[in-house]
């Protein structure tokens, strides 16, 4: 078969590596080739042969109003007219940080950056110089974009590639990494026994993304804010996917927790690259010029990423969450049951627009239960599905995403993909 994505992605192998700009897109553990996407609409993909898919994706998360959605793709048109990056402040980043404050409990201020990754890099720095100390709790499997202290058990293509350790992390810098189970409330509290003085900060995802969707058990935040409290640490909410998704204020707005930082990206940026922290003014107040602690970029708050954001920030605030919520739990209790109704053990819990695919009996709590799940059951489901036009993440260790632009005939064509496909055993 010479299809177009497999001529393009012969082409890229030669010139970028893995033939790929972020690794979980090669597909490899799922046993097939990307496909090259060509345009998007809605909750639609179209690939280079003009083969099209429902898409679970959704870029991994920021695409929650679906592609092209025109009262983005109109900012973005009357954006684009008037330049693209002027190295200087303008409206739309005072507008946009007016929303993100008003909306996430926790953020009195906010600096814009390029992309999540930079912003968890930013806001442990913070972190480790407002308190004077080195040392930072992060739990195992969750992930916090690709800078080098987060790169010890590491959730999503770290996971899904099973990584012991990345090469040019100097073990210096892992070493003030702490790291505890998701969900384990015990360890949390003997880390903190045991390191707490030297303690900067936790970060956690209040809802985790990166191993498959793993909700926080009840008290384990509470834990986590309890104790850094307690210790004189920060509580860093890597807000990265949940932020605007699992309410419109966040993980924070849902649960009820308020963290001292928060890590921002994704859906904030309406598609675009985009990343922010922000939190509590006194901390905040620390960040270069007006602070010492120093974060810069050239293209930060970038005219266009600010527009595409602003307008989807908008149109969210006037959509129902709980609608959505239900119509994804519905869907994934459906997936569910024909998964077993053909005598095959899965688990699909969903949370918001958000939803798991586990392959096995046990609950899924941690990284080490995403490891249990049955590897080549999601692979011969990931493909059956993606040969009739839904399109998965291609791996149990991300989490399955629905936007607002999910009709009811979307759902109902996925369902029928999954009561076709075949599983072996
Ligand atoms: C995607 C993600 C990041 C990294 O964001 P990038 O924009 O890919 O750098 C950080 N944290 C979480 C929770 C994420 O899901």
């Amino acid at each position: 078969m010479n299809s177009s994505s497999t001529r393009l992605f012969a082409e890229a192998l030669r010139l970028i590596p893995g033939g790929v700009n972020s690794p979980v897109r090669a597909c490899r553990n799922v046993d097939s080739e990307p496909l090259f996407i060509s345009t998007a609409a809605g909750c639609r993909l179209m690939d280079a042969d003009k083969r099209e898919y429902i898409d679970f994706v959704l870029s991994w998360g920021p695409m929650i109003l679906g592609h092209a959605d025109p009262s983005v793709t109109e900012a973005l048109r009357a954006a684009i007219g008037r330049g693209t990056s002027y190295g200087a402040p303008c409206p739309d980043e005072v507008a946009l940080a007016e929303e993100i404050c008003a909306a996430v409990p926790g953020v009195e201020m906010v600096r814009m950056v390029n992309s999540g990754t930079e912003a968890a890099m930013s806001a442990l720095r913070l972190a480790r110089g407002v308190t004077g100390r080195d040392k930072v709790v992060k739990c195992i499997g969750c992930y916090h974009g690709h800078a080098d202290p987060f790169l010890a058990a590491a959730g999503s293509g770290v996971a899904t590639f099973a990584i012991p350790g990345t090469p040019g992390i100097p073990a210096a810098v892992t070493a003030d990494t702490l790291l505890i189970p998701y969900n384990d409330i015990q360890a949390a509290k003997e880390c903190f026994e045991a390191h707490g003085p030297r303690i900067a900060a936790a970060i956690v995802e209040p809802v985790a993304g990166n191993m498959g969707l793993v909700p926080p058990v009840s008290g384990f935040l509470e834990t986590l804010r309890s104790l850094t409290q307690a210790w004189g640490a920060l509580l860093i909410f890597d807000e990265v996917i949940t932020g605007f998704r699992v309410a419109y204020g966040g993980a924070q707005a849902r649960f009820g927790i308020d963290p001292d930082l928060t890590v921002l990206g994704k859906i904030i940026g309406g598609g675009l690259p985009v990343g922010a922290f922000g939190g509590k003014k006194r901390y905040m107040e620390q960040v270069a010029p007006e602070g010492p602690v120093y974060q810069a970029g050239t293209l930060s708050g970038n005219p266009l990423a600010m527009a595409a954001g602003l307008a989807t920030l908008r149109k969210l605030k006037t959509l129902d969450y709980a609608a959505l919520e239900e119509r994804t739990r519905d869907f994934a209790e459906e997936l569910g049951h024909i998964i077993r109704s053909r005598g095959v053990p899965v688990r699909t819990p969903s949370l918001a627009s958000m939803f798991g695919i586990f392959f096995g009996e046990r609950e899924v709590r941690n990284l080490e239960d995403t490891r249990q799940c049955d590897q080549e059951c999601f692979t011969a489901f990931y493909k059956q599905m993606r040969a009739r036009g839904i399109y998965l993440a291609p791996s149990a260790f991300e989490t399955g995403m629905v936007s607002f632009a999910h009709t009811g005939a979307d759902f109902a064509e996925a369902l029928d993909a999954a009561r076709a496909v075949v599983f072996s055993r």
